[in-house]
């Protein structure tokens, strides 16, 4: 029986560290900002917005939240975030995607300064991530790398399988198990033998988004399985991408849905607009 990855337990710890962190920082005149905008009001982005900006208060980084009608022109979204590039109280910069279909997310995200894309998904963070620059980690695929960190499971020299292959999510996964010496096998919906590739993995990523695709007997023996999906139900309830009660009998770790990867989102997202002040 696995030993559950408590991400709830987990995330605070890391909270609790931002928050001594950001009274060192503060201490030295710097007080961390992060700047985060919404376009239009789809509720279920409007939470997470809600979400982060609490989260920053309870650790004491400053936080401006910019609610923006649905109907902004992409010019008036990037005037001001050309603003806030050039604002020295906010370190870091993020825009809730999605943005509605009159605007192009691309450029947006393009047009983040370097330094203060805490999300991570500019293409030139994302070239630095491959290349092993100085860069941030993307916040749910660093937060599962933190949880393997916790759990004292060290990827070198193991073999990861990364199920999923989106920009947030399962490729800069996949870039950084590389980054710490594990074999990685990126798979997708295209992949031909979903099962047996996973049955390779000690340390198996689940980000597909699909619930319960990945059941017991696609799982070795031993191995860490971290879930990233976060599915409702008809019913209401949420589930992973993987099927816990039979993953659980053949994992030796396995995080919870929910409790596991998504407590640690929002955690990684105050650490590296921590980060992006130290570097400021
Ligand atoms: P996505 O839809 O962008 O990507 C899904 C990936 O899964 C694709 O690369 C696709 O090729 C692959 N895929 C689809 N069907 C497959 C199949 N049958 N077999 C193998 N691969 C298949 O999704 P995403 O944004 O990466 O999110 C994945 C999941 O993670 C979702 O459930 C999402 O809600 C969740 N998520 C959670 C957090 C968090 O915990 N904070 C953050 C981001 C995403």
């Amino acid at each position: 029986m696995a030993n559950i990855i408590d991400g709830k337990k987990i995330a605070a710890e890391v909270r609790e560290e931002v928050k001594k962190e950001v009274a060192e920082l503060k201490a030295r005149g710097i007080t961390p900002g992060l700047a985060v905008i919404l376009v239009g009001d789809d509720p279920a982005s409007q939470v997470y917005v809600r979400n982060k900006h609490r989260a920053c208060e309870e650790v004491g980084i400053y936080s401006e939240v910019h609610r923006l009608a649905a109907e902004t022109s992409q010019d008036e979204l990037l005037e001001l975030i050309e603003q806030l590039n050039n604002d020295p109280k906010i370190h870091g910069i993020l825009v809730q995607l999605p943005l509605p279909g009159h605007i192009d997310e691309k450029k947006v995200i393009d047009t983040i300064a370097l330094k203060k894309d805490v999300d991570g998904f500019s293409p030139a963070n994302v070239g630095n991530l491959v290349i092993g620059d100085e860069c941030f980690y993307p916040c749910t695929p660093h937060g599962c790398m933190v949880l393997l960190d916790k759990i004292g499971v060290d990827p070198q020299g193991k073999k990861a399988v990364v199920v999923g292959r989106s920009n947030i999510v399962g490729k800069p996964m996949a870039m950084m198990l590389l980054a710490r010496h594990a074999t990685v096998t990126v798979c997708h919906s295209r992949t031909r033998d979903l099962a047996a590739e996973c049955r390779q993995a000690d340390i198996l990523v689940a980000a597909v988004g699909r619930p319960e695709l990945i059941t017991g007997d696609m799982i070795k023996e031993g191995a860490v399985v971290i879930d990233v999906g976060i599915n409702r139900m008809p019913d209401g309830k949420l589930v992973g991408d993987v099927h816990f009660e039979s993953a659980s009998q053949k994992a030796s770790w396995i995080t919870p849905v929910p409790g596991g990867v998504g407590p640690m989102t929002i955690a990684m997202l105050l650490k590296n607009t921590v980060e992006a002040a130290r570097r400021a």
